[in-house]
């Protein structure tokens, strides 16, 4: 850890670097709460240049704490469709309705009132607060925390509960009291453009002088590998109905339970949003599925269903590969399934759903297309 006069000119350097250098986001142009808070949910799974049309459709539709509160919860979804992790926009509507309920509308500048809002942790409380209030809290997130380990030599698992408590420490002991936001910005601005995980570009880093990891030639082996999770395969099947006006069925979104998701939980692989009749296979996949949809639709016993394989759909969740397999099923009628909503095959890509289910839809609908003519 830096100290005194090396700590001075390690802060000098890294502000002055960001000053001149930093990109122009469009959430570096405000000083809105809201609209940083939007931007650090946004950022927290997905790259810069992919969030910003969102962030900027989201705001256009919902440019203040109160349109966010208000909003059909699906015209929120609808919005965020496509950035995946969909808590984040569940949570986000959630706490704008606990800032206007609790809050008058306003949002909170005590820290503790803003770590009680839903979807909001240590980070994210850090770096609202102290780039729109100028509160002096240090943010620590992976990007922060590889640039604290090169610069100070850290080897070890960052995410170890104690080693990642110590580097709290020393980014609370680094950041410049007199700009904590600038300093915050500044801290994740390296570790996302020249302190980056492969191939730190040391020769235009502005606080190489200060850095251990460039000294001892190792900064590029840092931060030292996690162990990874191994990869579990998992098998869906997912039932696309078809009446002869192109309508499928659509379950609504699962309920949030206490039980611990397994590796092929559907509610937690469908992002807990509407989605088609999908099971986790154990044996034979036309069978189980055939099984499944018996039991929720308990009047339909008597129909026979031709179950067609309509392709193979690929897609990864954190550890899980999950291969599905959609099967249409043409109907005059679609079947009775309490929950289920009967949306147009054709438009579901573009409701409030999962990839996943986007992934399903488009196999069916490549599946049920005609056969070119023939010449
Ligand atoms: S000198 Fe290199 S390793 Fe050290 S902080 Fe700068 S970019 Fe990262």
């Amino acid at each position: 850890m830096l100290n005194g006069r090396e700590l001075a000119i390690f802060r000098k350097q890294l502000l002055g670097w960001f000053r001149q250098f930093q990109r122009d986001l469009p959430w570096r142009r405000t000083k809105d709460p809201y609209r940083i808070w939007l931007s650090e949910i946004m950022l927290q799974q997905t790259r810069v240049a992919a969030a910003i049309p969102y962030y900027e459709r989201f705001l256009q539709r919902f440019p203040d704490v109160h349109a966010l509160a208000g909003a059909p919860p699906d015209e929120v979804l609808r919005l965020w469709s496509g950035l995946g992790y969909y808590s984040r926009a569940r949570n986000l509507q959630k706490a704008a309705q606990q800032i206007v309920a609790k809050h008058g509308g306003q949002f909170p500048i005590r820290l503790d009132d803003v770590l009680a809002l839903p979807g909001i942790g240590s980070y994210t409380a850090a770096a609202i607060l102290s780039i729109a209030f100028g509160e002096k809290y240090a943010v620590l997130d992976g990007n922060v925390a590889r640039v604290l380990a090169r610069v100070g030599a850290i080897r070890g698992d960052l995410r170890e509960s104690r080693r990642w408590q110590e580097l709290q420490r020393t980014a609370d002991r680094s950041l410049e009291p007199k700009s904590p936001g600038d300093w915050n910005q500044a801290m994740m601005e390296l570790g996302a453009t020249l302190c980056t995980p492969k191939s730190p570009q040391c020769l235009l880093c502005p606080i190489a002088q200060s850095c251990e990891g460039r000294k001892l030639g190792i900064a590029e082996s840092l931060p030292e590998k996690r162990k990874k999770r191994a990869t579990v395969e998992v098998t869906l099947a997912a039932a696309v109905f078809a009446d002869k006006n192109g309508h499928t069925l659509l379950l609504p979104p699962p309920k949030n339970t206490e039980e611990k998701a397994s590796a092929n939980h559907v509610p937690t692989l469908v992002s807990r949003m509407s989605h088609f009749p999908t099971v986790a296979v154990e044996g034979e996949a036309a069978g189980d599925l055939i099984a499944s949809l018996r039991k929720m639709s308990p009047g339909s016993q008597g129909r026979k269903w031709q179950l067609v394989p309509a392709g193979k759909v690929r897609h990864s969740v954190t550890y899980r590969a999950i291969t599905l397999l959609p099967f249409l099923i043409e109907v005059r009628e679609l079947p009775r399934i309490s929950g289920a909503k009967q949306v147009p095959l054709s438009e579901v890509s573009s409701l409030p759903v999962s990839n996943l289910t986007r992934k399903v839809a488009r196999s069916a609908l490549e599946a049920r297309a005609p056969a070119p003519a023939k010449r």
